[in-house]
């Protein structure tokens, strides 16, 4: 690791820039500084590394592929390259961040997994990573995301999960996050909280960002196989917490000239409609009113609905690496059916927010004819076929 490094380590503090740190209470320091240690010494661990290697290959189906998109590049006039990620095992990237965790969890000896989820994918995650290390789980979900969610909750169940309800707030997401802190408190002895995007206190930030750094770095190299050396103009990827985008920019900030660029759901658009403040243990950008309470993000994809992003996120904007632009649910739609019907390859509604972005620009400034676009496809859409199907056809 060189100090001039974008994407690289951001030290014992946790900041990059004047985001993120460890807002925690004095009960949760000495658990953060633990997982620091233990991640900072898992992670230059050969032996560690090719376990990871070999689970994500043997469980988690990688590498995935990046596709090219014939009919889509040749309609809209831009080479559009897709990284695979709907199809990692269940669905989206957020395997590689469960298998990461908990195979360090594994490592320090705890026996219990503890998660928050807002959509429930995270929590489905957490309890297919605890069902194959063998570990108890635990996931907090807002009694409204109960409501919305019934079937990923049947889901966690069925992977021997226990999902414990939150009536706390707005009962949603930002709640279920307190929940979680609030265990982990006094379970810390046994338990890893496993935290599902580049958010909260450090070292979760740097940790799932380097758990997700294997989609930058397959598709980095992909790309050059297929561009004959080159690197795409411009990387474009979806962002709730920041965690695919995060994936994807780290094999590209530090080593090529390609643009960044995430799109937030144009209801949770933490980056280009809030303030900075801090929550969940970190100080980031954040949707909140003149007084600083925090505000509910809505959005047609639920997976987006976090009222804030990843502090370093906060940061590439700062520095001007990376640009965070936002879709409307509308355009999402299209975008969703778009890419089905020209490719056959039906996103996460998540995901459609790149791809709608990258419709909403193709032939302008920000994507000019001709040149080529590399999007994470962060996750499939089957489980958003049926709401789809409800808002096209009411
Ligand atoms: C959860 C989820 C997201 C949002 O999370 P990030 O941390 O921003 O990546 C995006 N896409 C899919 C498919 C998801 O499941």
């Amino acid at each position: 690791m060189t100090p001039t490094e974008l994407m690289g380590d951001p030290g014992p503090g946790g900041c990059f820039g004047r985001f993120g740190g460890r807002f925690v209470p004095e009960a949760l320091v000495a658990a953060c500084v633990d997982l620091e240690q233990a991640f900072r010494a898992a992670w230059s661990d050969p032996a560690f590394r090719i376990e990871l290697d070999r689970l994500l290959r043997h469980y988690g189906g990688r590498p995935t592929p990046v596709s090219r998109c014939p009919r889509l590049s040749e309609e809209i006039g831009v080479e559009v390259l897709l990284k695979r990620e709907d199809l990692t095992h269940t669905g989206s990237h957020k395997l590689n961040n469960v298998v990461g965790q908990g195979l360090l969890a594994r490592r320090m000896g705890k026996s219990r997994l503890i998660a928050e989820t807002g959509a429930g994918q995270h929590g489905v995650a957490t309890a297919t990573a605890a069902a194959l290390f063998d570990m108890e789980c635990v996931v907090y979900m807002g009694e409204v995301d109960i409501g919305r969610q019934e079937l990923n909750v049947f889901r966690m169940e069925l992977l021997g999960a226990e999902v414990r309800p939150v009536a706390s707030g707005s009962r949603t997401l930002k709640d279920a996050v307190n929940e979680a802190l609030r265990d982990w408190v006094g379970s810390v002895v046994d338990t890893h909280y496993c935290l599902g995007s580049v958010m909260g206190p450090h070292p979760y930030p740097w940790m799932v960002r380097e758990f997700q750094r294997v989609i930058g770095e397959e598709a980095r190299e992909q790309c050059r196989e297929l561009l004959g050396g080159g690197d795409p103009a411009l990387v474009v990827a979806c962002a709730g917490g920041g965690s695919n985008a995060a994936g994807i920019f780290a094999g590209f900030a530090d080593d090529t000239a390609a643009a960044l660029v995430a799109v937030e759901a144009a209801g949770g658009a933490a980056l280009t409609g809030g303030l900075p403040g801090v929550l969940h243990g970190m100080r980031s950008a954040l949707l909140q009113d003149e007084v600083g309470q925090i505000l509910e993000a809505e959005s047609i994809s639920a997976g987006l609905d976090y009222p804030g992003i990843g502090p370093e996120h906060a940061h590439l904007a700062d520095i001007g690496r990376a640009r965070y632009h936002s879709a409307t649910d509308q355009q999402v739609l299209d975008a969703f059916q778009v890419l089905a019907r020209t490719e056959g390859i039906i996103p996460a509604l998540e995901s459609a927010h790149a791809i709608a972005w990258v419709l909403a620009n193709a032939g302008t400034d920000e994507l000019p004819l001709g040149s080529t676009v590399l999007v994470n496809l962060s996750g499939r859409g089957d489980k958003d076929v049926a709401q789809v199907r409800d808002l096209l056809r009411p």
